[in-house]
């Protein structure tokens, strides 16, 4: 599948709509989700162009992806997630429920997540 770049990641990354940002670096972004489903719930993604976690771990290189995750974990630290446990959930394609496709990772955390939740659908 192509890279979209009208799509609502792109947009923010191109500084056409706001985001509330946590952190930034030179590869990737961190900002809190719209509409949260948990207490915390922090986007993560590269500022490169990658539509799927498929799509990056295909073709961003071993350092990249590395650093992407190695980032994903300090960020989760910052916010305090490890001492009472956070998920990390990247939905993959139409049935895993991706809205956005420019590959993105959910840190959710800050309450008791049940069983078989996902990202979309925590009232399951
Ligand atoms: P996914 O279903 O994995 O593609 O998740 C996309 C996520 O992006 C959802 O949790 C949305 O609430 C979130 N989202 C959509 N638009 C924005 C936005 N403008 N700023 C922050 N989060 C957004």
């Amino acid at each position: 599948m192509a890279y979209d770049t009208s799509n609502i990641f792109a947009k923010i990354l191109r500084g056409e709509i706001p985001n509330k940002t946590v952190y930034e670096d030179d590869g990737i972004l961190a900002f809190h989700d719209i509409a949260p489903k948990t207490p915390v719930h922090v986007l993560v993604i590269p500022k490169a162009d990658y539509v799927d976690l498929d799509d990056f771990t295909a073709n961003a290189s071993a350092v990249e992806i590395g650093e992407f995750f190695a980032k994903a974990g300090q960020i989760a630290r910052d916010l305090g997630l490890p001492e009472s446990g956070y998920r990390l959930v990247s939905n993959n394609g139409e049935n895993a429920g991706q809205i956005v496709p420019h590959f993105h990772i959910h840190l959710m955390g800050g309450q008791k997540i049940k069983e078989g939740s996902m990202a979309r659908g925590m009232q399951s």
